[in-house]
């Protein structure tokens, strides 16, 4: 097993070009000056010392752990646009120049934290494949949710909010003013006539199209069938504040 925390940044940039250009464009391997990096001479001395790359008349390619390891990089760089998509509400451009950086960060092991968090998505936000990692192939057995819509809930499930959704930034300002903040525990009461969910002591009403966007981490299923958050509730007249979506807004 390659110890991919040894690799500079530049030599896994370089790794990475060269995974994207073989394993997804079916190029075999690249010239060496077609490497992207100020110091591609550094970076592919490292990969070959690392045993990651190899030498041909006129190009590099990757071995098998080469492949491997270049996989790995990809899988945490995509895995990480999601997570700064999806959670942190980082526009495109943001996203491209910070998912850089944070993917260095995300070192094997937490990118399957990550992985499960976000559901093991399939593909990043620009639709490129998500190479899977052991939870995808895990998680495909089990038939636990760690995380789900708020909409996809059946009345009386429980957790705590995930995160919610950046589509919609106006959204999600009016919920964290409510605090429909990450953390903060959540049951869902009923689904019609709307979505109506208990906050710590509020109930609150929302569309559909709103609870699709709020994103709950599931309690553990209670034993006997009874939840344990049931018992003040169910009984409680639902009030509170209702959310509308104004006509014409995003
Ligand atoms: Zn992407
Ligand atoms: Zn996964």
């Amino acid at each position: 097993m390659i110890d991919e925390t040894a690799l500079t940044e530049e030599a896994e940039e370089a790794l990475a070009q060269l995974w994207v250009t073989e394993e997804e464009k079916g190029v075999a391997g690249l010239p060496p000056d077609e490497i992207a990096g100020e110091d591609r001479e550094a970076a592919l001395r490292q990969l070959r010392e690392a045993g990651l790359i190899e030498d041909s008349p006129g190009a590099v390619s990757l071995t098998e752990a080469g492949k491997t390891a270049g996989a790995s990089i990809i899988r945490r760089e995509r895995l990480a646009e999601r997570l700064l998509t999806d959670i942190l509400n980082l526009g495109e451009s943001q996203v491209a120049e910070t998912a850089c950086k944070f993917e260095h960060l995300l070192r094997r092991g937490i990118d399957d934290e990550i992985c499960t968090l976000l559901g093991h998505p399939r593909f990043c936000p620009h639709g490129s494949p998500i190479p899977p990692g052991e939870c995808c192939r895990a998680g495909a057995h089990s038939a636990e949710k760690v995380i789900s819509s708020l909409a996809d809930l059946t009345p009386g499930q429980a957790g705590t909010v995930a995160y919610i959704h950046g589509r919609r930034r106006e959204l999600m300002q009016r919920m964290l003013a409510m605090g429909v903040v990450p953390g903060a525990p959540i049951a869902l009461v009923q689904t019609a006539p709307s979505y109506v969910f208990e906050l710590g002591q509020a109930q609150l009403a929302v569309d559909r199209e709103t609870a699709q966007d709020i994103y709950v981490r599931l309690a553990a299923r209670p034993r006997a069938g009874r939840h344990p958050s049931a018992a003040g509730w169910l009984t409680k007249p639902i009030r509170g504040l209702r959310l509308r979506r104004r006509r014409g807004r995003q």
